[in-house]
C-alpha cells in the first residue's frame, strides 16, 4: 500500500472506491479556427445530440420531477435556434468548441435578460455547454460524479457549488490536492460529518476504482488497499461513527468549562434548512450565519422581502438566543454574480467582502434594512457583522451605517491582521468582534486558504496567529466587549481551550463539531487553559504550539 499525505478534517475514517470529479473545463481559445467548416458544423451538431440523449436517457433513470426538469434540458441542447448560431459562428471562422462555447453563453445571457423563471435556467444552458465541449475534448463531462454505490471522492478541489451536489449518503469521503484546514472543502466536510483529507500531494494520481482507505486523523489516504484492509477499515469506520453518535445524543448542556465557567457554544450555519440540525445538536445560537450562501446562484441582488423572509425564519428559530449574522461577504472563494469585480491578479487580496459592499452600498443598505425588520418580527437578539475589515475607520463606517438602519447590535469580524493591532480603536465603535481564524490565519501567514502547496502554514495554532486572538481579547477584555471565534479553529477541541484561555467568550462551529467542543471544555478549569494558553502563546511554531497547548 502506498499512503499519500495531507491535512486530515475530523477525526473519521472511510474506505472505498475512487471516483475523480473532473477538473472544469478551460475557456476555449478564441483563434481562427481553418478546418474543415461542415464537418466542424457536424462534429458540434453530434456533440450537442450526444448530451441531449444522455440527458433524456438520466430523466428517465431518474423519473419523478427530475425527469421533466432533464428532459427541459435535452430539448435546449436541440433548440434549432442555438444549432444554428452555433453553425453561424463556425462558419464565422470558430472553432466548434469556442463556437459552442459562445452561442451557449449568448443564449444564456438572453435567458438572464428575460429575468424570473427563464433566468434561472440559464444554468442549465451552461451545463449543456460544458457537457458538449466535453464531448468535444473527449474527456469526463465536468460535475459531481454518478455512482450506484458509496465512493471516495477525489478532486483537484470542491467549489461550494460543487458541495452543494454531493449526496452524502454515496460520498463517504473527500480528498482533494487543494485547499487547507479552512477550505471549503474542509468546512463542508466537518458540517456533514464526513472525513476529509484536503491538501494531499499526489492525490493528481489517484484513478478510478483505485481502492483507498481514507483516515483523516492520521492525514493519510491509504492507496492500493486489499479487500482484507477495505473489511478492517469498515470495522474502524463503524466504531467511530458510534462514538461520534453517543457523543452527539449526550444532554446538551450549556457550554462550560470544569468550574463552571460559561463560554457560549454557537452554530456557523449557511442557511435556514441547516437550523434544525444545529438545535438538535444543542446550539446556543448562531454565532456565524453566512448570507452569501443564501444568494451563491442568484443573478439578480435579493430583493428587501426575499432577504426579511430568510432572516425572519431564521430568527424565529431562536427566540431569545443569540444571532449573529454577517452582511454578504462576496469576492475571492465567494464569488457572487451581481457584485462582480474587475480581473484581479488576487482576489484574496481584492475588492472583498466589505470593500465590496462599500462598492454597492444600496446592496448592504438593503441587507441591513431586511435584518432590521427581521429583528422587529421576532425575539432573537439580533447582532449584525462586517467581513474583512481592515480598521477603525472601515469599522465606523459600517457601525454607523448598521445603526442608521435600525440595527442595534453591530461589529466586525477580525480577518485582516491590521484590525488586530488597531483592536483598541475598533472597540471605540465596534459593539463586538468575531475573529474569522480561517481569513486571519491566511492573511497572518500569507498563504492562500485555497492553495495546497502551502497548507502547512494555514494552520490557527501558530503563534503569530495566537497573539493576534490575544490582542483581540484583551482589547474587547479592557472595554468589556465580547470577542468570539468563528473560524474553524473554535472546532478544534484542543484549540477551542486554548482560545478559552487567551480570553475569548464565545465559540462559534459547524454544529457537527459542537459535542465534541463542548465535552473537552468540561475537563479542565479556566486556570488550566489559561496556563495552555500561555504556554502555545511562546511555541515557536504551530506544531510545538499544538503540542504545548494540547496538555
Ligand atoms: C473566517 O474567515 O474565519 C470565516 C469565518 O469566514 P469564511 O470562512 O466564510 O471566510
Ligand atoms: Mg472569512
Amino acid at each position: 500500500m502506498t499512503e499519500l499525505r495531507g491535512i486530515g478534517i475530523g477525526r473519521g475514517i472511510a474506505a472505498g472506491p475512487v471516483r475523480r470529479m473532473p477538473d472544469p473545463l478551460p475557456i476555449p481559445e478564441d483563434e481562427e479556427f481553418t478546418g474543415d467548416a461542415d464537418a466542424a458544423i457536424a462534429q458540434a451538431q453530434a456533440a450537442l445530440d450526444e448530451v441531449a440523449t444522455w440527458l433524456t436517457e438520466q430523466g428517465a433513470i431518474s423519473g419523478g420531477d427530475a425527469q421533466g426538469i432533464l428532459e427541459a434540458q435535452a430539448l435546449m441542447a436541440r433548440d434549432p435556434e442555438l444549432t444554428k448560431d452555433v453553425a453561424t459562428r463556425i462558419t464565422s471562422g470558430a472553432s466548434p468548441e469556442r463556437a459552442v462555447y459562445d452561442a451557449c453563453l449568448a443564449h444564456q445571457r438572453l435567458l438572464e435578460g428575460i429575468g424570473g423563471y427563464l433566468s434561472e435556467r440559464a444554468a442549465d444552458v451552461a451545463d449543456v455547454s460544458a457537457r458538449a465541449r466535453a464531448v468535444l475534448r473527449g474527456v469526463p463531462a465536468p460535475g459531481v460524479p454518478e455512482s450506484d454505490e458509496p465512493f471516495i471522492l477525489v478532486a483537484t478541489d470542491l467549489s461550494p457549488a460543487d458541495t452543494a451536489r454531493l449526496d452524502f449518503s454515496q460520498v463517504h469521503a473527500l480528498v482533494t490536492r487543494d485547499g487547507g484546514p479552512t477550505s471549503h472543502t474542509a468546512i463542508v466536510s466537518r458540517a456533514k460529518g464526513i472525513p476529509a483529507i484536503v491538501g494531499v500531494n499526489g492525490a493528481d494520481t489517484l484513478s478510478d476504482g483505485d481502492l483507498v482507505i481514507v483516515d483523516a486523523g492520521a492525514g493519510v489516504v491509504r492507496v492500493a488497499a486489499t479487500e482484507d484492509d477495505i473489511a478492517a477499515a469498515q470495522v474502524a469506520r463503524d466504531a467511530w461513527l458510534a462514538s461520534a453518535g453517543s457523543l452527539t445524543t449526550a444532554t446538551h448542556a450549556g457550554g462550560a468549562l470544569k468550574d463552571g465557567f460559561a463560554v457560549s457554544l454557537l452554530a456557523n450555519l449557511g442557511s435556514v434548512s441547516e437550523v434544525a440540525e444545529a438545535v438538535a445538536l444543542g446550539a446556543e445560537g448562531v454565532g456565524l450565519f453566512r448570507t452569501e450562501f443564501l444568494f451563491l446562484d442568484a443573478n439578480a441582488a435579493p430583493t428587501v422581502a426575499e432577504q426579511q423572509a430568510h432572516y425572519t425564519e431564521l430568527l424565529s428559530a431562536f427566540p431569545g438566543k443569540k444571532v449573529v449574522v454577517r452582511v454578504l461577504d462576496a469576492g475571492a472563494d465567494k464569488p457572487l454574480s451581481f457584485m462582480p469585480s474587475a480581473h484581479e491578479e488576487n482576489p484574496a487580496l481584492g475588492v472583498r467582502g466589505l470593500r465590496a459592499l462599500r462598492a454597492h452600498e444600496q446592496i448592504v443598505r438593503d441587507q441591513l434594512v431586511a435584518l432590521a425588520s427581521a429583528q422587529r418580527a421576532t425575539t432573537a437578539d439580533l447582532w449584525v457583522m462586517a467581513p474583512m475589515v481592515a480598521d477603525a475607520e472601515e469599522t465606523d463606517y459600517f457601525v454607523s451605517l448598521a445603526r442608521e438602519l435600525g440595527i442595534a447590535v453591530a461589529g466586525v469580524m477580525a480577518e485582516v491582521p491590521a484590525l488586530a493591532l488597531v483592536a483598541d480603536q475598533v472597540f471605540e465603535t465596534a459593539d463586538f468582534v468575531s475573529i474569522g481564524t480561517n481569513d486571519l490565519t491566511q492573511y497572518t501567514m500569507a498563504a492562500d486558504r485555497m492553495l495546497g502547496a502551502v497548507s502547512s502554514y494555514q494552520d490557527p495554532w501558530h503563534p503569530a496567529v495566537l497573539r493576534l486572538i490575544a490582542r483581540l481579547a484583551e482589547a474587547g477584555a479592557a472595554i468589556g466587549k465580547p470577542v468570539g471565534v468563528c473560524g474553524e479553529a473554535a472546532a478544534d477541541p484542543q484549540l477551542a481551550i486554548v482560545l478559552v484561555g487567551l480570553g475569548v467568550t464565545s465559540l462559534s462551529m459547524v454544529p457537527a463539531a459542537l459535542a465534541e467542543v463542548r465535552a473537552t471544555l468540561v475537563t479542565v478549569t479556566r486556570e488550566e487553559a489559561r496556563e495552555r494558553a500561555t504556554r502555545a502563546l511562546t511555541a515557536r511554531s504551530a506544531a510545538q504550539a499544538r503540542s504545548f497547548g494540547s496538555s
